[in-house]
């Protein structure tokens, strides 16, 4: 199926035909959206998924402007160890093993993967604007349909390999 005919895409351009309507071109609106559709066969051919499905799970999902949602910082390139791939939650924490996590800022050890609690002075968060200051890791879940960012696992802290479970 044409990525065009996915519920997703019809989704996300009526949102876009809605704003060009009403707004001055300040923003690339198409732009845009031919980024998003790119970055969905990206995710597809690195997962063998169909970039349908993964532009429909995104738009179901988006809760906020595609302008804000749509970025490098939530839809990462796969490449460069920055992105994880695993079929399931269940294969991630079983690469993971123990649920220790550096925290990119004290760079203490959290049990929590998104919020800091090596230490009462810390309390970094990877929801934060800053999110994990590069020294994270970006996990997508195949069965899920969804990634998110988090501090890096111990587990994979001399990991290199991008995709697994391929
Ligand atoms: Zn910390």
């Amino acid at each position: 199926m044409d990525i065009t005919e996915c519920e997703g895409y019809k989704n996300l351009l009526a949102a876009i035909e809605r704003d060009e309507k009403r707004q001055s071109r300040v923003h690339d609106l198409r732009g845009k959206l031919a980024w998003v559709i790119a970055r969905a066969e990206h995710y597809g051919e690195k997962t063998g998924l169909n970039p349908s499905d993964i532009l429909n799970a995104w738009e179901r999902h988006r809760s906020y402007w595609y302008m804000n949602y749509y970025q490098d910082a939530n839809q990462p390139e796969i490449k460069d160890g920055n992105v994880k791939v695993f079929e399931s939650i269940a294969d991630a924490k079983a690469s993971i093993g123990q649920p220790q996590y550096r925290c990119p800022r004290c760079k203490g050890v959290s049990s929590d993967p998104y919020n800091c609690n090596a230490s009462s002075k810390c309390n970094w968060t990877s929801f934060g604007l800053f999110g994990a200051m590069g020294k994270g890791v970006y996990v997508y879940i195949k069965k899920e349909l969804r990634g998110q960012e988090m501090f890096m696992p111990l587990a994979w802290e001399n990991q290199k390999s991008t995709v697994e479970n391929l």
